[in-house]
């Protein structure tokens, strides 16, 4: 190729480009929101592949998100072009894990069919831990601690479980003692289901890599991206995955740090240095994200922190729009004017805008209630990212459980749950009563089960012979049907069996929309529409696997063996477990163009047109349960920082509990209240071209038919709901009949209200 160099470094700047190309072993980039920190980074990696010649698959890419990963992948892609993307080792610290482990994990040995215990798998386990051994701490605290203990990092000279083995400190008081018990207990449990943890993954495979370097002496380098929010582990990871030659980019920002309850550590930054000497370091002082005003505020928030690391970044766009800081009486009148006003802008937009552009972002999934009503009754599509727990709803979970143990019979809490679901006469106490006899000899629910259904009298704890029946006949009937039929597809290639056709041969084995309409008479039909749903990810997913190969093998190596995984449902399962970011839409499949709901958190490194961040009060952000003030103004200096063209912040007077208590404006926000705009902008031409300008997109014609009436548009209190079409055909008709520049405004501002 004439000079590939030249097309990737294109559009840098020079710092970028300087990033991009530097020959140093460790490039560390700090920079703010919005400076090109992923764009640098992705531009890095097709120049190591193109220009240096690094074979793809030796290249580990680590993000922070699964839409990340998947963003990145795209990028990469496009630039590299020839599907070489696909062999990157790119993915989540959580999933590249997960990949070695599946290939490896044998050699220390982890049963090649292990399941991934999600975030309410583990809090459900240790809930029943404390109240079996009756212990007096609080549940998800113990959960916390075990997280804590595990992502501390491990010692290289401890045993097979690294994290368990660490020397106990020398003092201890009782709740000290219960949290070691319940740690125990948990991780035993862990292991008699066969299952790994979050935590797990990242433990798990630092063992492997630091026992069996070579399954990773094809790497030649790693980058990671958001760095800032990496914890101790995770480290380790980074530093065992680069072991051979030690050849480190990493890029964040620690005024972004925001998983701090998550041990993650910016100390790991300076480590890093410490450990790496000789770093290139390279910061990166232009935003090319947002608007001038919208960054200047941003700024004077994050400000307010005195003891942080101070970096330079100057805005390359102009002014912009102010943003806006709006009280409404209540929660639902916020999410109401929220509403109208996206609606208001992207009619002034002239179909510049759409609702793809528009996010709400918010501090906890618990507030997008009033959100996601307002956009209901106005028939607004949306969805909704992070934290939301699509995966966690009870039809979903009765399905994957199912999954679950079709995978892994050995699945204890999975099986436990479906036990009876559908109903079938066998009551808690008898579920309980079996769980714990398994648990106390040592086998697994499967086991104990099948030998119950043999008649195998050493089986203590008693059900009815008609239970008995229900479980033989029913479950494990089902479950082996099920089985059967996924080993004979495998066995035969031609066979059209796959992952969409064994979760409907499920349900129709389990006559789950029966079994729904029985047990939810008055919301069954959206319960079988989320189901539906799962089947459509399960069809996408299967989509992506043929679109991308084999993406999940890793290169050969000599003298270690590799698992290949050709079990489409294992890997579907894991993608379940792993996607904490996972999206979940609502209304039209067909609607293209659909808001985002988002979580703060999972809006991290992303960027949108106009971003909405209601519920700025004290207690919201900061967050009511939270110990670090530091890390909630930084919550809010992230929100604020993924807005290009538009933002609004808004709270309501009073708190929604219903007992009248007046909500306090967020102590970040009222120091800087007055330099915010009360209402939102007039769109005037101008002002829509400017947001052309920064959005780079072409400022469409339609936007004419608004030119001449300025203050038209202008809101007022009571100014919605608008019917866009029914306002465009007004202004229109008013363009035709000469009174666009008249400057009473007054009766055309009747007419649009009677349209709502
Ligand atoms: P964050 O800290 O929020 O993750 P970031 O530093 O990773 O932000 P990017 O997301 O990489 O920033 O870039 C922000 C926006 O600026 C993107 O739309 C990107 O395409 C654009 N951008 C970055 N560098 C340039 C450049 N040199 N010229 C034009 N646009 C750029
Ligand atoms: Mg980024």
């Amino acid at each position: 190729s004439s000079s590939p160099k030249h097309s990737i470094l294109g559009n840098l700047n020079d710092a970028q480009k300087r990033a991009v190309s530097s020959d140093a072993a460790t490039v560390a980039i700090l920079a703010g929101p919005g400076s090109g920190k992923t764009h640098t980074l992705t531009s890095r990696v097709v120049w190591l592949v193109d220009c240096v010649g690094y074979r793809p698959e030796d290249v580990v890419v680590a993000t922070f998100t699964v839409k990340a990963a998947r963003e990145m992948k795209e990028r990469i892609g496009k630039a590299l072009g020839g599907g070489r993307e696909k062999k990157l080792v790119l993915g989540t610290f959580h999933s590249i894990s997960r990949r070695y482990l599946a290939a490896y994990g044998r050699q220390i040995g982890l049963s090649q069919k292990f399941g991934i215990a999600d975030d309410s798998d583990s809090r459900a386990i240790v809930l029943r831990i404390c109240k079996r051994l009756q212990l007096t701490i609080d549940p998800p605290t113990a959960r916390a601690w075990i997280s804590k203990k595990k992502a501390k990092g491990t010692e290289p000279e401890t045993g097979s479980n690294v994290a368990f083995s660490r020397k106990p400190p020398p003092k201890k008081t009782a709740g000290q003692e219960e949290l070691e018990t319940c740690y125990k207990e948990y991780q035993d449990q862990l292991e008699r289901s066969n299952l790994l943890d979050y935590d797990d993954l990242l433990v798990r495979c630092v063992e492997l890599l630091r026992k069996f370097p070579s399954c990773v002496s094809n790497i030649q380098t790693v980058l990671i991206d958001e760095y800032q929010d990496t914890n101790g582990v995770q480290y380790e990871l980074m530093k065992l995955l680069a072991q051979q030659h030690r050849r480190i980019t990493v890029v964040g920002d620690p005024d972004q740090s925001i998983y701090g309850w998550r041990s993650a550590e910016i100390r790991n930054l300076w480590r890093l240095l410490r450990e790496f000497p000789g770093a290139d370091e390279i910061s990166l002082e232009e935003n090319y994200r947002s608007s001038q005003s919208i960054l200047d505020l941003s700024l004077l928030v994050i400000q307010q922190d005195k003891k942080r690391y101070q970096k330079v970044l100057k805005p390359i766009h102009n002014k912009g729009t102010r943003p806006v800081l709006r009280k409404l009486k209540s929660a639902s009148a916020e999410a109401e004017w929220i509403v109208s006003e996206i609606k208001r802008t992207l009619m002034m937009s002239g179909e510049m805008l759409t609702y793809n552009d528009v996010a709400v972002l918010l501090r906890s999934a618990a507030l997008s209630r009033h959100t996601e009503s307002a956009l209901g009754k106005a028939g607004v599509a949306y969805r909704m990212v992070g934290g939301f727990k699509f995966y966690d709803r009870v039809e979903i979970k009765t399905v994957l459980d199912y999954l679950r143990v079709i995978h892994q019979p050995e699945n204890n809490d999975a099986l436990a749950r479906i036990m009876n679901v559908p109903k079938r006469g066998i009551g808690d106490v008898t579920v309980k009563g079996l769980v714990e006899e398994a648990e106390k000899s040592s086998q697994s629910l499967w086991t104990l089960l099948v030998k119950h259904c043999r008649g195998d009298r050493a089986a203590k704890t008693k059900i009815t012979k008609h239970a008995e029946q229900k479980i033989s006949g029913g479950l494990l009937r089902l479950l082996d049907g099920v089985r059967k039929r996924i080993e004979q597809a495998a066995n035969d290639p031609g066979s059209p069996f796959g992952l969409v056709e064994i979760i409907e041969q499920l349900l129709v084995a389990l006559d789950f929309q029966k079994v729904l309409q029985n047990a939810h008479p008055d919301d069954h039909e959206q319960r079988w529409a989320n189901v539906q749903e799962l089947i459509s990810l399960a069809a996408d997913f299967v989509r992506d696997l043929d679109q991308t190969g084999d993406e999940e093998v890793l290169p050969e190596i000599e003298g270690i063996e590799q698992v290949k995984e050709v079990d489409v449902l294992a890997r579907f399962l894991a993608n379940v477990s792993l996607a904490a970011d996972a999206q979940t839409k609502t209304g039209d499949e067909e609607t293209k163009s659909l808001v985002t709901i988002s979580t703060i958190h999972a809006a991290k490194g992303l960027e949108w047109p106009i971003v909405f961040v209601p519920a700025v009060y004290n207690g919201s952000i900061p967050h009511m349960r939270s110990e670090d003030g530091d890390e909630e103004r930084r919550l809010l200096y992230v929100a604020m920082t993924r807005a290009q063209s538009l933002l609004y912040l808004s709270c309501p007077s009073y708190s929604s509990n219903g007992n009248g208590e007046r909500n306090e404006l967020s102590p970040f926000i009222s120091p800087i209240s007055s330099s915010f705009a009360k209402k939102g902008p007039c769109f005037d031409r101008p002002v829509v071209a400017e947001i052309a300008r920064i959005l780079g997109r072409k400022l469409p014609p339609e936007a004419d038919i608004f030119k001449a009436m300025p203050a038209m548009f202008c809101p007022e209190d009571n100014l919605f709901p608008v019917d866009p079409d029914e306002a465009r055909k007004l202004a229109a008709a008013e363009m035709m009949h000469g009174e666009g520049s008249s400057s009473n405004d007054a009766p055309r501002m009747k007419r649009l209200r009677l349209s709502g």
